[in-house]
């Protein structure tokens, strides 16, 4: 039978890479919670729903459910794009700006009880790698499989960084000590917010890639499947 794999951790310590490989191993569907959490900022953001950090909660439950997000997910190329009503939004929801107000969103209990929501469903079938902060805490509790990956903050926004100059080389406005600071704004905010903080599940396999590269982590964790 198919199960569901849960893969948790730190911001911008390659769980999305180790999820979309893994998922492409075992013939699963990738599901990036983080990006479901990204494209509600990306829609308040969009309908001025947020100013200066501030969010207007009312309006914000009272649109929940205009919100529709989607995925395609093309295993081959190891690919997940994410939708916002219909519209592609796979690179604004990655910006640095999406980014400083995603945290502030999804410290929201009505948004995580709709997520949360819309995941369990995604995934009731099994044969999902699912990432995110809280899904063999809350989402997948009965997961088959937990991983909990960590790496120092300085190697994840030294990672993020390559990854966002890869994209666009000549993003003069790129900074490493922004993105250090996003990173390290997100570990707090993520991991002392009251609704389900990210922790490791106690029952969890604990992957700290600082030193691995991506050929090593899958090695690690296909070690472990097998086990
Ligand atoms: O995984 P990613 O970095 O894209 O997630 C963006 C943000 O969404 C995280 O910093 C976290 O605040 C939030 N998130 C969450 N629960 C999840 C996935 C993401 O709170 N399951």
């Amino acid at each position: 039978k198919k199960g569901v794999i849960a893969i948790d951790g730190h911001s911008s310590c390659g769980k999305s890479t180790v999820a979309k490989d893994l998922a492409k191993e075992l013939g699963y569907v990738y599901i990036d919670t983080g990006a479901m959490y990204r494209a509600v900022t990306l829609f308040a953001m969009q309908n001025g729903l947020i100013t200066d950090g501030e969010i207007l909660l009312d309006e914000l439950q009272n649109k929940l459910n205009d919100i529709k997000i989607t995925f395609r997910y093309r295993p081959e190329e190891k690919k997940n794009e994410t939708f916002l009503n219909g519209t592609i939004v796979e690179d604004e929801i990655r910006g640095l700006e999406v980014s400083n107000n995603v945290s502030a969103v999804s410290t929201i209990a009505f948004v995580r009880h709709r997520m949360v929501e819309l995941q369990k469903e995604m995934g009731k079938e099994g044969g999902i790698v699912m990432d995110g902060r809280d899904i063999g805490t809350v989402v997948f509790p009965d997961a088959d499989v937990k991983l909990f990956m960590t790496a120092s903050p300085e190697i994840r926004a030294q990672r993020r960084y390559d990854e966002l100059k890869a994209k666009d080389s000549t993003d003069n406005s790129l900074s490493f000590d922004a993105i250090l600071e996003n990173v390290k704004q997100r570990d707090h905010m993520d991991s002392t917010r009251k609704e389900s903080p990210l922790k490791k599940a106690d029952d969890a396999i604990l992957l700290d890639n600082s030193d691995m590269n991506k050929q090593e982590q899958m090695d690690w964790i296909m070690n472990v499947l097998r086990e």
